[in-house]
This record gives structure tokens, sequence and C-alpha cells, in this order.
């Protein structure tokens, strides 16, 4: 990396591109509790993936889903999260590293755009899907059989990169596992001119988890959600920096990038 003196922070690009939507998803599904109501409110969710561009390479942030899922879940689909990324000059085909925030089908379903990529997962996240309580309705409806076999496949063939807990995968880049939304949840920190900031994915759906302190309504355990959030206002460098997972506002929030307004930002 270059460092013109051992103090140098370096400062990394952080995107986010939108390659899907859910435009009638209601409060009640996406809210834990009281904060539900009124439950039938129309509450949209965006699908993104994220982009990390350093000096030496691009470090991608979750692989979504494919067209053929989103008729199945009858989601709008845009693009694959491979021709987004390709609208910000990325090419998957030379990616060497694809963060995977957690194992749900919208997470993990792109994983064949990445032919030399290494996937830093949790070894908490494949043990609870490779584990006893995978089968139980409320767990397995978020993940597809095929995208868990094709991860197990890829650890065998050494294309998995373990984690448990917090490691710095290049200088400024972080992983740190947070749980609460699945059992190896884990977010991303990225050293950036702005200030660190924390890609949420689904520790944070919307920007009202985090900043409001509201679970979503998807959890293994709500105690770790409340300490996820915790963790990423102690890693951020400053709150508005912690970018959630699956906010429309996203879009509007931080600078869209040249032409691609409503699709693509430029976080930092
Ligand atoms: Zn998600």
């Amino acid at each position: 990396m270059p460092t013109s003196t051992s103090t140098a922070r370096p400062a990394h690009q952080v995107f986010g591109v939108k390659f899907a939507e859910h435009p009638k998803g209601t409060r009640g599904e996406y809210f834990h509790g009281s904060a539900a109501a009124p439950r039938d409110a129309v509450m949209p969710m965006d699908y993104f993936v994220w982009l990390i561009r350093t000096e030496a390479a691009d470090i991608v942030v979750d692989v979504g889903f494919t067209p053929e899922m989103a008729n199945r879940r009858l989601r709008t689909y845009f693009r694959r999260p491979s021709e987004a990324l390709a609208l910000l000059d990325v090419d998957c085909a030379t990616v060497p590293w694809v963060v995977l925030s957690h194992f749900h089908y919208d997470h993990v379903g792109e994983v064949a755009a990445f032919p030399n990529a290494r996937f830093v997962v949790q070894e908490r996240e494949m043990a609870f899907w490779t584990g006893r309580f995978a089968t139980r309705r409320e767990f397995h409806r978020l993940v597809e059989g095929e995208d868990i076999v094709r991860l197990v496949e890829l650890g065998l063939n050494g294309r998995l990169h373990y984690v448990d807990g917090e490691v710095e995968l290049v200088p400024g880049v972080g992983v740190h596992l947070v749980g609460g939304h699945t059992a190896g949840t884990q977010v991303v920190s990225v050293a950036t001119a702005r200030g660190t900031v924390v890609l949420a994915a689904d520790a944070s759906h919307f920007f009202g988890n985090v900043c409001d302190d509201v679970p979503f309504a998807v959890h293994t355990d709500l105690p770790d959600t409340y300490g996820a959030f915790d963790t990423m206002h102690r890693l951020a460098g400053a709150p508005e920096l912690i970018v959630p997972g699956h906010d429309p506002e996203v879009l509007t929030r931080f600078t869209p990038v040249d032409g691609l307004t409503g699709t693509a930002v430029r976080i930092a």
C-alpha cells in the first residue's frame, strides 16, 4: 500500500450500486416489536452491491442474487450484480477479495461471477448454515440450499478465507463479526478521506435501525443485534458514515456517480 510515512492512513473509495428492489415491502415485515407499527405502511427495500476501491485492487462486498431468484421471490430486477459493478468499471474476473456479510439468498447468489476471488466469511456463519438449526423454517426461508452447497464447495476448493471475529484484510479495510441478524453476520470498516466508513449490510437494513436503535424483524440473537449497533458506532468516523444495507435513501444521502443518479453513489 502507498504510505509515505508509517502513520499515513489509507484513503480508499467506497461505492454502492443498486441492482434490484422490493417496492412493496411493509414496515411490519421489517421492524421488530412495537416499531413495526403501522404494520401495513409500504416501505420499499433496495438491493445493493458494494465496492471498496483501493490503489492495489477492487474489493467487493456481497454478490446479490440472480435474475432467476428475483423471479422466484418476486423482486424487481434491474441488472446482475456483476453488471452493476461493471458500471463502475469493475472487472469481476480480476477481483481478488469478496466479503460475504452473511449467507442469506440476497447476498451470496452470484459468487460464480468472481472466478478468481477469495471469499471472506465468518466461521460461525458457515457453521450455522451447515448445522442443526438451518432447516428450521424461520431460518431456512432466507437461504437457498444451492447457494450453501456452492459455498461449501468453494471452501473445499480453498476459495474461502475464514475469519473468526475481526481481521484487517488489507491496510484500512477490516471485517468485524457482529452476529445478531445471522449467527455470523459481519460488517466492513473502510478508512477513507471522510473518516472510517462502515458497510453495515444487514446489521442495519435501514437508517432507521442503527440510527434509532430499532432492530430489524429478522435475527438469530436480539442482544447481538443491539451489540452490532454499538460496534458500528464505535468503528465509524461519524454516525452518517454507517451505510445501511437495503435503504433506498442511500441513493439520495450520498453523492450520485456521474451519469448513474438513482443507481450508484460514491460514499467516500
Ligand atoms: Zn439482505
